[in-house]
């Protein structure tokens, strides 16, 4: 991920699932949490839903290593949401939880040199309901799961919540025979979304020159509007005429610009579900509730947050697949992270999410 200035795109693609193990590193939609960093996880309350209180569910990561920074050499930050659909009413974030961990490259997990392109020739081949440490995860959700099936001893949750689901799912069945249930398969507990890496693309140059084309047209846009206000004001314009004025009033209000102005953008890569741009500016789809300065919290170590990526509408697409929840909904996401990068004594360090809506005219 290069920082300033350039976006980079995320698409989603399918991929064998060694690829997205943590030791590969990856970006990817879905699943269970690829953990970079093995201590001191996200707790469960800290993975809450604001909103119900339920557990969110792991919605994508993101591989953003910062050039520079020996304590940022992997970086990679993590985001849940809940599968909730009516906590999802707008103006409010508290639905998601967005998550930020960074190690050196000389650390205790994973080898100083990176991983082959190739299927690794022992370990786990899928994302595994442990921690290399031994810590055991949620076999629902493959967050931390400290609490342990009182019968069996072997089946970990994250809560109450995920327990009964996985009993219904299957667990009751299992629980009682002596096995380590290694060779039973996990069961599908319609908890998960579907499972895909984000490929990274640089957005094409030649927008620039579009845009441009845009600014200055939207420039124009602001000159008439300014005579708009002349007008009525009293002032005389000669270059039009009343009903031109009021045409133009009704055709270019802020809020058509601003939506105009996104889909514009995402047209020419229509598949976008991400966008990336370390210290930049995002596209917002309305003109309505783009925070303040002030409404984006600082950083607990003090420094300012910025603005680093944002996902789009496109994902939902993707994320329907399993047709569970039929309106989890956004305009589009955008995480704000620590200026500083700092490291918290290698915390999961929670970073900030808003939401934007579509406008509903
Ligand atoms: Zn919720
Ligand atoms: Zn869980
Ligand atoms: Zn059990
Ligand atoms: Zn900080």
């Amino acid at each position: 991920m290069a920082a300033g200035g350039r976006v980079e795109l995320g698409f989603v693609e399918e991929a064998p699932a060694w690829r997205l193990l943590s030791r590969y590193f990856p970006s990817k939609v879905g699943g269970r949490p690829a953990w970079l960093g093995q201590a001191r996880l996200p707790v469960p309350e800290e993975l809450r839903c604001g909103c119900c209180q339920q557990p969110c569910a792991f919605l994508l990561q993101v591989y953003a290593p910062v050039s520079g920074r020996t304590d940022c050499f992997h970086r990679t930050l993590f985001l849940f949401c809940c599968r909730n659909p009516v906590c999802y009413s707008p103006s409010d974030n508290r639905c998601f939880r967005v998550f930020r961990n960074q190690l050196p490259r000389k650390n205790d997990t994973y080898s100083y040199d990176p991983p082959p392109e190739e299927p690794p020739l022992e370990g786990p081949t899928c994302v595994d309901l442990q921690l290399q440490s031994g810590v055991p995860l949620c076999r629902v959700c493959g967050c931390l799961g400290p609490k342990t099936c009182a019968r069996c001893h072997k089946a970990h949750y994250c809560s109450k919540d995920h327990q009964v689901l996985d009993w219904k799912a299957g667990h009751k069945q299992y629980c009682s025979i002596q096995s380590d249930h290694s060779d039973v398969a996990l069961p599908d507990h319609k908890f998960l979304f579907p499972e895909y890496e984000i490929v990274i693309e640089p957005e094409e140059v030649e927008y620039k020159e579009e845009m441009q084309e845009d600014v200055d047209s939207s420039v124009n846009t602001k000159t008439c509007t300014d005579a708009t206000a002349a007008a009525v004001s009293g002032m005389q314009l000669e270059c039009l005429n009343e009903e031109e004025l009021e045409a133009m009033a009704k055709h270019e209000t802020k809020e058509d610009k601003v939506f105009e102005e996104f889909k514009k953008r995402i047209a020419l890569e229509p598949e976008q579900i991400l966008r990336y741009c370390a210290g930049g500016d995002p596209i917002w789809i309305s003109s309505e509730k783009v925070p303040q300065e002030k409404e984006i919290l600082n950083c607990p170590c003090g420094a300012k947050r910025i603005f680093e990526f944002q996902v789009m509408p496109q994902l939902l697409n993707y994320l329907k697949a399993d047709s569970l929840d039929e309106s989890i909904d956004w305009g589009t996401l955008v995480a704000y992270t620590c200026s500083e990068h700092c490291s918290c004594e290698n915390k999961y360090t929670e970073e900030f999410m808003w939401k934007q809506d579509f406008l509903c005219t």
